[in-house]
C-alpha cells in the first residue's frame, strides 16, 4: 500500500508540469521550434551539408555543402555542388560583414537561423544565386561576386523579415497602394531570373530593378537591399522618383517598429 501511494504521489508533479506546458503558449512554441530545428539539422546532415561556424550578432549558423547536393523542396528540386575552399572563405567573410550591421536579436526575431553555402546552385535545372525561407535557412552560391553577395544577404534577410511580420510573402495591400493605380506585379521572382533583372534601372518608374516588378515581396527586398548596399544611388533615385521615395519611407517606418 505505501508503495502504491508513493507511485501516485510521484505522478502528481509530472501531470502538473504537463498541464503547465499546455497553458504556456510561449513554452509550447519554443519546444516546437526546437523540434523543427533538430529535424532541419538532421535533414541538412543527410543531404550533405555540415555546420562550420557561427557569424553575426545572433550566431547565425554557416553550413557548407560537403558534396553534390540534391534536395526536393516544395517549389522545386535543388541541386548544388561543394564550394571551393577559397570561395567558402570569401563568401563567409561577406556574410559575416553584412550580418554584423544588424543589432543583436534582430535576425533571431526574423527567424533567420542559418546560411547554407554551396556552388552551382540550381532550382529545377536553372541557375539561381540564392534561395530564402527554407526552415530558417537560406542557400547562397559561393561563386557570386562580393558586391552581389552583399546585396543578396540583405535581399534574402528581408524575405525573412517579411514573413515574420505577418506570416505571408504573397500580398501586402499597404505596399501595393504605393504603386501607380494601373500597375500590377508580374508572375513572381522565378519568372525573371536573368543577371540584367537585378541591374539598377531607371526605366521602370517606381521600381529600383526590373526584378522588383515581378512580385510585391521582390519589390520590398530589392529596395531594402539597395538601401543597405548603395544608399547614395538610392538617394539619387528617391529625389527623381516619388514612388520609390514613398517605398523607402514605408521601409523606414516598418524597420523602426
Ligand atoms: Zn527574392
Amino acid at each position: 500500500m505505501p508503495l502504491i501511494l508513493g507511485a501516485a504521489m510521484l505522478t502528481v508533479p509530472a501531470v502538473a508540469i504537463a498541464q503547465a506546458r499546455l497553458f504556456d503558449p510561449e513554452a509550447a512554441e519554443a519546444e516546437a521550434r526546437d523540434e523543427r530545428a533538430t529535424h532541419t539539422r538532421s535533414t541538412l546532415l543527410q543531404i550533405g551539408f555540415a555546420p562550420r561556424e557561427h557569424v553575426g550578432p545572433d550566431d547565425t549558423e554557416v553550413w557548407i555543402a560537403g558534396r553534390a547536393i540534391t534536395w526536393s523542396l516544395p517549389n522545386g528540386d535543388i541541386s548544388a555542388a561543394a564550394p571551393s575552399v577559397a570561395d567558402t572563405a570569401r563568401i563567409t567573410a561577406v556574410i559575416q560583414r553584412e550580418l554584423a550591421r544588424y543589432p543583436a536579436g534582430y535576425l533571431a526575431r526574423a527567424n533567420m537561423a542559418r546560411v547554407l553555402v554551396c556552388e552551382h546552385l540550381r532550382e529545377n535545372g536553372r541557375d539561381i544565386p540564392s534561395l530564402p525561407n527554407i526552415d530558417g535557412g537560406w542557400l547562397i552560391d559561393a561563386t557570386l561576386s562580393d558586391g552581389f553577395a552583399a546585396r543578396i544577404v540583405h535581399h534574402e534577410l528581408y524575405h525573412f523579415i517579411d514573413v515574420a511580420d505577418d506570416g505571408t510573402l504573397t500580398s501586402d495591400v499597404e505596399w501595393e497602394a504605393l504603386n501607380a493605380p494601373s500597375f500590377s506585379y508580374g508572375a513572381g521572382g522565378r519568372s525573371l531570373r536573368t543577371a540584367w533583372a537585378s541591374e539598377r534601372t531607371d526605366t521602370a518608374p517606381g521600381f529600383v530593378t526590373a526584378y522588383a516588378t515581378t512580385a510585391v515581396a521582390e519589390d520590398k527586398a530589392e529596395t531594402f537591399a539597395l538601401w543597405m548596399t548603395r544608399p547614395a544611388e538610392l538617394a539619387q533615385r528617391v529625389s527623381a522618383d516619388e514612388i520609390v521615395g514613398r517605398k523607402v519611407n514605408e521601409l523606414r517606418r516598418r524597420m523602426s517598429r
